[in-house]
């Protein structure tokens, strides 16, 4: 008996862990992820096989974020993990792949958000970060500060022993050849490219990441909307988490990600009405070259817009549905 009375707390707080951590893994509660690998026109280029590729990577990338909620991880580690394939895969404009700038140097800007404490992350110009989300993460993590730029950046994610490399790294061929072209003043603008990932997990928690090269052939240390919480990145558990690609100028001129999440909380908008809003009614009249945004809401409610020709997109949902997307209205249920 003394020996029972003895071990009984110890009893209790194992039973009351492994009840905890069945409730969680087990919950009946939805999941939903959405992924983007940039907005923009359609180039004339992008032919049936091109589609099927960029189709293939884009299913790989949901898969994986697909199977960590299935398993209970957080959607603040998901859209991390997710976002770290994009940025390693070298078809898109973040990490291996990133766009140059006017002087053929990479530079490259990345944001998280957690939706569950509005704490939020960010580098912008980064030059060495190999998978600069996870720089944006550490920066959430272990700093009292959101947005770090530059070389002090870098000098921050070599403290944190994150991978380094050189600025060639990002290069692929596609990527020079575009450079030559704006060198020689027949390319101007926006290939697209940006990835990023909105996350509900099963404990009703938002998440939101975005990664990007920037805009091709920037100028003068140039920072888009990717980094600057509220215009490209924005996530809060109340409404939504939302990821942006496009021309940045606009996102942080109209705020994007924050408006269509407070047209949710002080209007009452549904994600869809405030996403088609905000860029049908603020972005698309203000001209340049357009974009989309990506949304969950706390419901497991998903969005894709855009009023580009084309935004690379995929999604899957507690209900075993995945989806994917490249030119506009060719959205299609792959697997039920
Ligand atoms: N929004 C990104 C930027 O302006 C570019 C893009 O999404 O294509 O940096």
């Amino acid at each position: 008996m003394n020996n029972f009375l003895i071990k009984l707390p110890l009893i209790i707080v194992v039973i009351l862990l492994t009840q905890s951590g069945y409730a969680q893994i087990n919950s009946s509660r939805n999941w939903a992820i959405v992924i983007h690998g940039g907005a923009g026109a359609a180039p004339t280029s992008m032919t049936p096989e091109k589609i099927e590729v960029y189709e293939k990577h884009l299913i790989e990338a949901v898969s994986i974020g697909k199977k960590m909620l299935n398993e209970g991880y957080k959607s603040i580690d998901v859209v991390q993990k997710v976002v770290n394939y994009l940025e390693d895969c070298p078809l898109f404009n973040a990490g291996k792949g990133a766009v140059k700038n006017i002087d053929g140097i990479h530079e490259l800007d990345a944001a998280i958000m957690d939706g569950s404490n509005l704490k939020a992350g960010a580098v912008a110009g980064v030059r060495d970060i190999k998978n600069p989300i996870n720089a944006a993460r550490l920066v959430m993590d272990s700093t009292v500060h959101v947005l770090l730029i530059g070389e002090g950046a870098s000098a921050f994610a070599k403290s944190k022993n994150l991978e380094i490399v050189d600025n060639k790294y990002f290069s692929t061929d596609e990527r020079e050849k575009e450079y030559t072209k704006i060198r020689k003043g027949s390319e101007n603008g926006n290939p697209g490219g940006t990835v990023g990932c909105v996350a509900l997990d099963i404990y009703g928690n938002l998440s939101a990441a975005t990664s990007t090269g920037g805009m091709s052939g920037k100028k003068w240390g140039r920072v888009g909307d990717v980094p600057i919480i509220g215009a490209g990145t924005y996530a809060n558990n109340e409404t939504a988490a939302i990821s942006g690609t496009g021309h940045g100028e606009l996102w942080i001129r109209r705020v994007v990600a924050f408006d269509i999440c407070a047209l949710m909380s002080y209007k009452s908008y549904s994600l869809e009405e405030a996403a088609n809003e905000v860029i049908f009614k603020k972005i698309s009249p203000m001209g340049g070259s357009g974009g989309g945004v990506i949304g969950v809401d706390k419901n497991g409610n998903i969005v894709m817009v855009f009023n580009t020709g084309l935004m690379h997109r995929a999604w899957a949902k507690s209900s075993g549905e995945v989806g994917v997307g490249v030119l506009k209205g060719d959205e299609r249920v792959v697997k039920k």
